[in-house]
């Protein structure tokens, strides 16, 4: 019962600003506003972009490994029509999460992003030139909906929520972050939430502090966080000492009053200068943000009986590699929008599979994966 679940813990950094759009009401002096949590105004990053932007990272992974002549789906057959293997069809180098998986030669741009074949039955999909290929392991993994089957997918993406956010104070820069959210991410700490308006360092002398341009009393109760290297990314570490606990209720407004705001103009198209009266402000989660959610992975082996149709399944381990190893687009290509202004890039650590080995052969039992009971 155990395996039919793995859950994966991941941690963020921003490393721009990040934008996620709501299509644009207007806040205060804001004109384009970025997603919250609806109960505490706490901007996030939804699942729902996370998965979608991951879903077609993994295809340019794939496409990154593809022979030139094959790119094409129309070339992946030999002389009397039948299709070439996988392994043909990808570079000798190619990791085994890509050619274990036969079904992967079906796979093409079109299975990341809406699919533009809906009404296609899943048997046409398969040889189609577009669409959706219902296939692949991007197909099986995140789920697509034809005319006759709809998959949900194998993999989920919980929301990535701020954990530790940065603000400038008179002793430099300093992340926020609350009881229950160090709680929430399983990170030590036997503090109690700081009483009244007082926040918790780890010195606990400073008297007061500010936090932009909040000025707060500090508790002379220390804070006991102690991160044993858990939110490390690359040569980034953060340092207990540079944590502030503050109470539940003044988080949001700490987060919301220190958010990136930039002013940009439109630039008219034909003449390439600005757009008159086309001014315009955005808010966006600034660089340096810490955030926290959560990957499931289901292991619907068990499903494959009741429909045929969607044998076979990618393993759990095939999964683990195909968003471990296209992980890096975030840090390049990043997530959201603005991302021509110097917006979106961000490290993703998966902390179960940040050291997996997805090299070209195929993982054993003993791996991390869940091939054991039932
Ligand atoms: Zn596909």
């Amino acid at each position: 019962m155990s395996d039919f679940v793995k859950n994966y813990q991941v941690f963020a950094i921003t490393t721009d600003p990040v934008y996620i759009g709501t299509g644009g009401y207007t806040i205060g002096r804001v004109d384009n506003t970025i997603v919250r949590d609806p109960i505490t105004k706490v901007p996030k990053i939804p699942g729902s972009s996370l998965a979608g932007v991951w879903r077609y990272y993994i295809v340019l992974e794939m496409f990154s490994k593809i022979k030139d002549d094959y790119r094409n789906i129309a070339n992946r057959k030999d002389d009397n029509g039948t299709y070439k293997k996988v392994s043909e069809i990808f570079i000798d180098s190619s990791p085994g999460w890509i050619t274990d998986y036969e079904n992967n030669k079906y796979i093409r741009l079109k299975c990341a992003g809406q699919d533009d074949e809906p009404n296609k039955i899943l048997d046409e999909s398969r040889e189609s030139k577009t669409g959706h290929c219902g296939h692949c392991l991007v197909c099986k993994g995140f789920g697509f909906s034809k005319k006759d089957i709809s998959w949900q997918g194998m993999i989920y993406f919980s929301d990535l929520n701020i954990l530790f956010f940065p603000v400038f104070t008179m002793y430099g820069t300093r992340w926020i972050t609350t009881v229950e959210k160090l709680k929430e991410a399983g990170l030590n700490s036997n503090n109690s939430s700081p009483a009244g308006n007082k926040v918790l360092t780890k010195n606990g002398n400073e008297g007061h502090i500010n936090l932009g341009w909040l000025y707060l009393e500090v508790d002379k109760q220390q804070h006991s966080v102690s991160l044993n290297n858990n939110i490390q990314f690359g040569n980034f570490q953060l340092n207990d000492k540079d944590i502030v606990i503050v109470p539940d209720n003044l988080f949001s407004q700490i987060v919301n009053s220190n958010l990136e705001i930039r002013t940009s103009v439109s630039i008219d198209p034909i003449t390439g200068a600005a757009k008159e009266g086309a001014l315009f402000t955005s808010e966006a989660i600034p660089r340096g943000t810490i955030l926290y959610g959560n990957i499931r992975i289901f292991d619907k082996k068990s499903f494959v009986g009741i429909d045929n149709k969607l044998e076979p399944l990618p393993s759990i381990d095939e999964l683990e590699c195909a968003l471990k190893e296209s992980n890096h687009f975030f840090e390049t290509l990043g997530i959201g929008g603005m991302t021509t202004r110097g917006f979106g890039r961000l490290k993703i650590q998966i902390e179960e599979i940040k050291n997996k080995n997805c090299d070209k052969t195929s993982p054993s039992p003993s791996g991390s994966g869940s091939q054991n009971n039932q």
